[in-house]
């Protein structure tokens, strides 16, 4: 053993049981990265990637004809998607459109094969979408933010939750910022924890204002970092750890250890190339044990 993908030698590569069409398709110019290659890089983080992106409602980048193409943000389902792509009942609202989820590696590869380049599923699990099972802290660079400014961020972020008790993880988003990411015991309700995640972004900025900002105005948040704490609320998403961008390069959002962040470089340094090269050298998953630290937000 001692890598921290799937054991290869004692595991056969997840089964691709899905077809794809036009395998050669490019979907990243840039890196020549076709849907073959996405669905590749899918199969081989499967057990990385189940946890974050199964049994959730899942909002989706879907770029059929690949990054330089339209790009369809969708929450619910499609014409033409595939079997294993299952509706999710609202249950706020019995005559609203379903979400939409995946429930195993066939839903994922219906995912590749339709297109998708991005994978944002929900704070709460389906089985209790009214109480979240994680907190997002979306940490957004504004023009002028240097690395080391947006690690010293994620630190301090990372000290207010275990100050609650909570567990932190972190990762790249695989665009400009970076994502702290608690598990939660699902207990509290969406109002209790927006209003967490607010209070916390709010005395960030009022502690260190020439650091943090907590509104979205953009005029403010040159040479700042926006603390971006509205993916807590119901039907909000972050993109989930291990998915890709429809982005240049092929990046994906990559868990990091904490003792790690200070030598990466940018938010997009890892992609669907260097990620499972990467795992391969770890003795771990930096968030293999993430629901495992699963605790409830107290008031
Ligand atoms: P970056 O590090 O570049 O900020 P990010 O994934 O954090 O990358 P943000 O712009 O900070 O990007 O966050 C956008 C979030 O808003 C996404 O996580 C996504 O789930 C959500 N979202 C809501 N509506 C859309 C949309 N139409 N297109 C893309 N994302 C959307
Ligand atoms: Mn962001
Ligand atoms: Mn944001």
């Amino acid at each position: 053993t001692g890598s921290a993908k799937a054991d290869a030698k004692e595991d056969p590569p997840a089964r691709r049981r899905i077809r794809l069409t036009h395998p050669d398709r490019i979907y990243w110019p840039d890196a020549g990265v076709t849907k073959e290659g996405l669905a590749d890089y899918y199969a081989e983080v499967w057990p990385n990637i189940a946890p974050f992106v199964v049994g959730r409602p899942l909002a989706l980048v879907r770029c059929p004809t690949g990054i330089d193409g339209q790009h369809f943000f969708q929450k619910h389902l499609w014409r033409g998607a595939g079997k294993n792509i299952a509706n999710i009942p609202d249950p706020s609202d019995p005559k609203a459109e379903p979400f939409l989820g995946i429930n195993d590696l066939d839903g994922l590869m219906e995912l590749a094969q339709a297109g998708v380049l991005e994978i944002h599923p929900w704070g709460a699990a389906t089985a209790d979408l009214y109480h979240p099972d994680q907190i997002t802290m979306d940490l957004d660079p504004g023009e002028g933010v240097g690395w080391p400014a947006l690690v010293t961020a994620a630190h301090e972020v990372r000290e207010r939750l275990q100050a609650k008790g909570l567990t932190a993880f972190v990762k790249t988003s695989g665009g400009k910022g970076l994502h702290v990411v608690a598990p939660l015991k699902p207990k509290a309700d969406w109002k209790a924890v927006k209003a967490f995640t607010k209070a916390m972004a709010d005395s960030m900025a009022a502690d260190s204002p020439d650091l943090y900002v907590s509104t979205i105005a953009k005029a403010k948040r040159r040479n700042r970092i926006l603390i971006d704490y509205l993916r807590n609320q119901w039907n909000a998403t972050a993109v989930a750890a291990f998915s890709t961008r429809a982005r240049a390069g092929a990046p994906v959002s990559a868990p990091l250890t904490w003792d790690e962040l200070p030598d990466i470089s940018a938010a997009n340094t890892f992609t669907t190339t260097t990620l499972p090269a990467r795992l391969a050298t770890l003795t771990a998953d930096p968030w293999q044990d993430f629901r495992h630290h699963a605790t409830p937000l107290r008031p």
